[in-house]
């Protein structure tokens, strides 16, 4: 497999999981546009590695989505992977949502997800070698109390991964969905900050009840993430596809 010259996409790429699978695989060889909305962010992290390239976009903008990864195919070709990444992990309990906030997670998880791979395809011919990596959660396999706008979101996503697994059954381009449990990210850090206060307990406390919802009781390393996405990458994965690949420690039903 060789990996020089391949363009890949990470979509929210500068910062936790998106960051760790972007120097991931620059590592390996290949040109990596990093995606977000914080231009500042994305030019210190592309300042990191000779193959970050970085590129402002909103997931949730059609056009931007669009006109995001014309310009990148234009500047590096064709986005031979694409790791559907950006995304929001803000609880809310159920009798408390709002329809502005379910629409804002539906909007940035799934609607982020289906816009970001219909533009890498559309750079794609279907005979071409190519990897859809999405990802999703555990709250993708099982429901989670108080984040309902969540799961659904999460669920979602790998019904569409099973769907274009299906849709380009036979062809070079595998699509796979990556559900971790919970990871050492600043989306972790923030959810404990705000557990933390709705509890009355501390930080700490907080993580360690975080950690507790993974089968080993213990936080993920990103490089957990990237070492999986790498995989999915590989000659050896070739026929790994439609699959939700879950990391948390044991099995989650
Ligand atoms: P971060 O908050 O560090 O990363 C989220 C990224 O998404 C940021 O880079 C952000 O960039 C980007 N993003 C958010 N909204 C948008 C938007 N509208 N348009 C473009 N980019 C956007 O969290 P993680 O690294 O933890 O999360 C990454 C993914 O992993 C998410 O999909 C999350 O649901 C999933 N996940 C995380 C787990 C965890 O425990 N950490 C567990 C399971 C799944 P910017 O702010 O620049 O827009």
């Amino acid at each position: 497999m060789k990996h020089t010259g391949q363009h890949a996409v990470v979509t929210g790429g500068s910062t936790g999981i998106g960051l760790g699978i972007a120097l991931g695989l620059a590592g390996l060889g290949q040109e990596v546009t990093i995606t977000g909305r914080d231009a500042d962010r994305l030019d210190k992290v592309a300042a990191m590695h000779p193959r970050l390239h970085a590129l402002e976009m909103d997931v949730t903008q059609e056009a931007s989505v669009r006109d995001g990864f014309k310009s990148a195919a234009s500047l590096r070709g064709p986005v031979t992977v694409c790791v559907a990444n950006a995304g929001i992990a803000e609880p809310a309990p159920f009798r408390h949502e709002t329809l502005d906030h379910w629409r804002q997670t539906m909007t940035t998880n799934l609607d982020g997800t289906f816009l970001t791979f219909q533009a890498a395809l559309a750079t794609l011919d279907r005979d071409e070698w190519g990897r859809m990596i999405a990802i999703s959660s555990i709250a993708g396999l099982r429901g989670l109390s108080g984040a309902i706008a969540y799961t659904a979101s999460k669920h979602g996503v790998i019904g569409l991964i099973r769907g274009l697994s299906e849709e380009y059954m036979g062809s070079n381009i595998t699509f796979n969905a990556i559900c971790p449990g919970y990871v050492d990210t600043p989306v972790v850090e923030r959810n404990a900050a705000q557990i933390a206060e709705s509890r009355g307990m501390s930080e700490e406390e907080a993580r360690d009840l975080l950690a507790r919802g993974n089968r080993h009781k213990r936080l993920l390393s990103t490089d957990e993430v990237t070492a999986t996405a790498l995989w999915l990458c590989s000659h050896a994965a070739r026929s790994v596809n439609g699959q939700a690949i879950q990391i948390s420690g044991g099995h989650v039903t």
